[in-house]
């Protein structure tokens, strides 16, 4: 019942009623020059959320100068590392302040559960606060002597870095995506996804209000194939970073290799979960109904294939139908939901139709899954199912991007590595025994940016999370190893006399 939401902040109201939302460029809005706008709407309800300007390409290079030209005013990479810190956590602190305001944008954006959504923000703070903790430690020059010269290494941001990011989650992805660029001194055009544009906005808006200089965060809005294609096709940008689907990401990566950037590619993934059969079969089945059903399924290091030991499969079907059948479907702001809606009617009619084409090249279901229908709300709503059969089955092969997850049995632990590793993708995936040799050996063969032991969706500040092979490429995000991708550095040799 609508009794358990919590009631919409006035802050949020605010934002929501102001006719059209512009982008954000240089510290101001930034109307489309063509008029056109695009409607957000809330998953859950199918009401309309807001309109957002559809920016043209020559609106994307506008921007993109504005970026450039905040950049050689050099406002903000020359400040003092520490004062560039200081101005970051004062950007942290105000996002943490504002943690509600920011969970119901994105929970109403994205159909995310709320205490979800507050999650999310609640990581993006930790990752800008630990990239600036790092950043601290950047020496940006070292010094060495060789062969009577001296020599050293100077690092210095690159200039402006674009990022294009996909809805399923906006704010967190935001976070991993250009906290490092900012701590580095580098200024940032951020595309976000047409369904998903509000934490975005809003943010570049907090940006201001903490006196982040003008130029340094500026938020783009419009189509993939318009305002998308034309930030990632711009020689003017020094960096780029894409998070989305390989289809999308091979286009950005084509466009970035024609005019030589350096591109970034966290891409979709088609996971698998080893689970063996000395596991305990309730808990393992709590964890893996869990991770698929979380945010509905729309999790691009979901493990999606469950490869079970033969002698437990049967058991642990039952466990997984018994709980996935309890899982209460409903709106996400909702108190008692436990799974929300998917983002629109295409990822909807996508889940429901790999269970389509998933039977009909003769996977079965073990719970049928299908359509749901919550009373009162005109949302996207999926019931969580189960299938079983060949893993070369489409559903088995392809990222469906729901609460779907395909099962297969298994004999030997050398057959479940060359289970796991029988797809074009290389994201995550996790292996379940209480023997923890046997999942170190599995955990390192399994061909994939992370292997979990025990646990599946976790991520730390300080390990790299990225992708392989069709995945992703160009490191991954959230370890030192990113922050450094956001510095370029030139050496210099002089004689030492
Ligand atoms: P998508 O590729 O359709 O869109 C992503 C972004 O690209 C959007 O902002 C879109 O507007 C833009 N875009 C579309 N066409 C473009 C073009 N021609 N040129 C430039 N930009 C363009 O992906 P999606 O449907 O929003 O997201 C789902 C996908 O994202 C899944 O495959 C999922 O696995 C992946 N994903 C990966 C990660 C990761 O960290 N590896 C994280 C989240 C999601």
């Amino acid at each position: 019942s609508t009794a358990t939401q919590t009631k919409l902040l006035p802050e949020v109201t605010a934002f929501l009623n102001r006719g059209s939302l512009p982008a954000f460029v240089g510290g101001q809005p930034m109307p489309s020059t063509s008029g056109k706008t695009i409607a957000t709407y809330d998953p859950g309800s199918g009401e309309l959320l807001a309109e957002v300007h559809d920016l043209t390409p020559e609106d994307i290079d506008r921007a993109i100068d504005v970026a450039n030209e905040a950049f050689v005013k050099q406002a903000w990479a020359k400040l003092p590392v520490n004062e560039r810190g200081a101005l970051l956590h004062r950007l942290a602190d105000e996002v943490e302040r504002r943690i509600a305001i920011f969970a119901q944008l994105e929970s109403l954006d994205a159909g995310k559960i709320e205490a979800q959504a507050a999650g999310d923000v609640q990581n993006f703070i930790d990752t800008l606060r630990y990239f600036i903790e790092m950043g601290q430690h950047m020496n940006p020059r070292s010094t060495l002597a060789v062969k009577g010269h001296e020599a050293w290494k100077y690092r210095q941001p690159w200039g402006a870095c674009g990022f294009i990011f996909p809805w399923n989650f906006p704010f967190l992805l935001i976070g991993w995506g250009i906290t490092p660029a900012l701590v580095a001194g580098n200024t940032v055009v951020i595309k976000p996804a047409e369904d998903t544009p509000l934490s975005a906005l809003y943010l570049a808006q907090v940006a201001t209000e903490v006196g982040i200089p003008d130029g340094v965060i500026n938020v783009v809005t419009g189509g993939g194939a318009t305002a998308g294609a034309a930030l990632s096709a711009s020689h003017k940008i020094k960096r780029m970073s894409f998070t989305g689907s390989p289809e999308v990401g091979r286009l950005v990566g084509e466009a970035c290799g024609r005019n030589l950037v350096p591109v970034k590619l966290e891409l979709g993934g088609k996971g698998a979960a080893v689970v063996f059969d000395d596991v305990s079969v309730e808990e393992t089945a709590d964890k893996l109904v869990g991770a698929i059903t979380f945010h509905t399924g729309q999790v691009c290091c979901d493990a999606t294939r469950w490869i079970v030991h033969e002698k437990i499969f049967d058991s642990f079907v039952n466990a997984c139908v018994d709980r996935m059948k309890k899982i209460e479907v409903g709106y996400q702001r909702n108190g008692s939901t436990q799974m929300g809606p998917v983002v629109n009617a295409k990822q909807r009619e996508r889940v429901l139709s790999y269970l389509e084409k998933g039977q009909a090249e003769g996977a079965k279901c073990l719970l049928e899954g299908g359509p749901a229908t919550v009373q009162g709300y005109e949302g996207h709503y999926v019931k969580p199912a189960l299938m079983t059969g060949s893993l070369d089955n489409i559903a088995a092969r392809e990222e469906i991007f729901g609460p779907v997850a395909y099962l297969a049995p298994f004999k030997n632990e050398e057959e479940a590595i060359e289970m796991v590793n029988r797809t074009d993708y290389g994201l995550a995936n996790s292996v379940w025994t209480p023997d923890l040799g046997r999942a170190s050996r599995v955990a390192e063969a399994m061909v994939a940016g992370n292997s979990w032991i025990n646990a599946h969706n976790v991520f730390a500040q300080g390990v790299p999370y990225g992708g392989v092979n069709k995945s992703g490429m160009g490191g991954g995000v959230l370890s030192v190893e990113t922050l450094l991708d956001y510095y370029r550095s030139t050496s210099i040799v002089r004689p030492l006399n």
